[in-house]
């Protein structure tokens, strides 16, 4: 960190009111842990090289009290190693956190000594439940960078059919949490819907470290295109004052030209995240990235289905402030393919991540008569407040109320 000890305290300062803020919204009382991982209380789980490792990051990225130590490790090391390989010769000090929401992935307080990055663990939960979905409906070799494309590549007759049947009431799931936002409603629907409680509709401890390389992947993604936003210098603004919603509008149309940017960026240094030794290989950077916006795609048709919400044209730009998540995808792609090293790397990285886009077409048929079932039972009035319109508005507002004083 090159910003001075107080500044980075009022940002954790700051990021800490914002989560008390995103908890009271939900009506939630956030818990409050330890910076390190204390050993002495973790015994069997972790030995203590992995805790000496865990703390030694930790301690790099000063953070606040409503993360765990485990969580914020998670990110705090994409961080390191994303910012280690930053060529620029100012790089933006940051401080990092989580948040109980859904909407956005994640956002970035831009600020003038150092900016704030907020991972929303909403999004986290639909993503881990929808792609332990789509993995039962794939068998792969293991590992997968010694697999021939061929045993990466499936059509539609290749997936393990007989699985749909664990495969999409969890992605059905999935989809309840990302629009309602609530663990506990979606598991009363599922519950009403298959008179199996919702809680049986779940993943094992297997399928969990199973996929974790591509969650992993898909956070270096999110990770690095907030990082990329970060831009030391850039942002002199420190006051907020009677035009604060000319200044509002401003800044969300410069954010709207930078998204590519961030994109192209975050795709890069997420390459870099894993293709570095000793991590899951440049195939999982391919599909933890492309399958964030597929996967994006697929909760935004399920919301739209249980909202009752006609054909939404995926051209068109996705919110005020970002271009539509299509185009997004294909200029990332195009990147990847530019810089995703050898040809073999980028073809096996592409063939795995069509296969499970052919897995979630073939679970989104068979999900999307429940959802508009729900949609007619009136779920429409429980969707979640960041799924409506204006929701994002709001948020931008309060994530540039810059506060700089000591
Ligand atoms: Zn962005």
């Amino acid at each position: 960190m090159t910003a001075s000890k107080s500044a980075i305290l009022r940002a954790v300062r700051w990021l800490e009111e914002y989560q008390e803020q995103e908890y009271a919204r939900r009506g939630e009382t956030p818990t409050i842990h330890e910076e390190m991982l204390d050993p002495n209380l973790l015994q069997n789980d972790f030995d203590q090289d992995t805790v000496n490792r865990y703390n030694e990051i930790l301690r790099l990225f000063p953070g606040s009290k409503y993360d765990s130590a485990i969580s914020r490790f998670d990110l705090c090391k994409i961080l390191h190693h994303i910012r280690d390989k930053d060529p620029r010769p100012a790089k933006p000090s940051i401080v990092v956190g989580t948040s109980p929401s859904l909407v956005p992935n994640a956002c970035i307080a831009l600020r003038r000594d150092v900016s704030v990055i907020v991972h929303n663990t909403g999004f986290s939960v639909f993503f881990t439940f929808a792609t332990a979905a789509l993995a039962r409906l794939i068998e792969l070799p293991n590992p997968i960078s010694s697999a021939t494309l061929d045993q990466l590549s499936k059509k539609r007759s290749d997936l393990k059919q007989d699985m749909i049947g664990a495969a999409a009431p969890l992605m059905l799931k999935a989809m309840l949490i990302a629009a309602t936002g609530s663990l506990s409603f979606a598991d009363s629907i599922m519950g009403q819907y298959f008179k199996i409680p919702g809680e049986k509709f779940s993943i094992s401890l297997e399928e969990l470290a199973a996929i974790s390389p591509i969650l992993d992947s898909t956070n270096a993604f999110i990770i690095s295109h907030e990082y990329a936003h970060a831009n030391p210098g850039q942002w002199e603004f420190h006051t907020f004052g009677p035009e604060e919603l000319q200044f509002a509008l401003r800044l969300l149309g410069e954010n709207a030209t930078s998204e590519f940017d961030a994109d192209l960026t975050g795709a890069q240094l997420a390459l870099h995240y894993n293709a570095h030794a000793g991590r899951h290989g440049p195939e999982y950077s391919c599909l933890g990235i492309l399958l964030f916006f597929d996967l994006m795609r697929l909760q935004r048709r399920a919301i739209d289905a249980i909202g009752g919400v006609q054909a939404r044209n995926e051209e068109e730009a996705d919110s005020i402030t970002h271009p539509p998540l299509l185009n997004r995808r294909t200029r990332v792609a195009d990147t990847i393919k530019r810089l995703h090293g050898l040809p073999a790397y980028t073809e096996r990285g592409f063939a795995i991540t069509e296969t499970f886009c052919v897995a979630m077409e073939f679970i989104w048929e068979n999900t999307r008569p429940f959802l508009e079932h729900l949609h007619k039972s009136g779920l429409a009035q429980h969707l979640a407040p960041e799924c409506r319109v204006g929701w994002l508005t709001d948020d931008l507002k309060r994530l540039i109320d810059l506060d700089d004083n000591p």
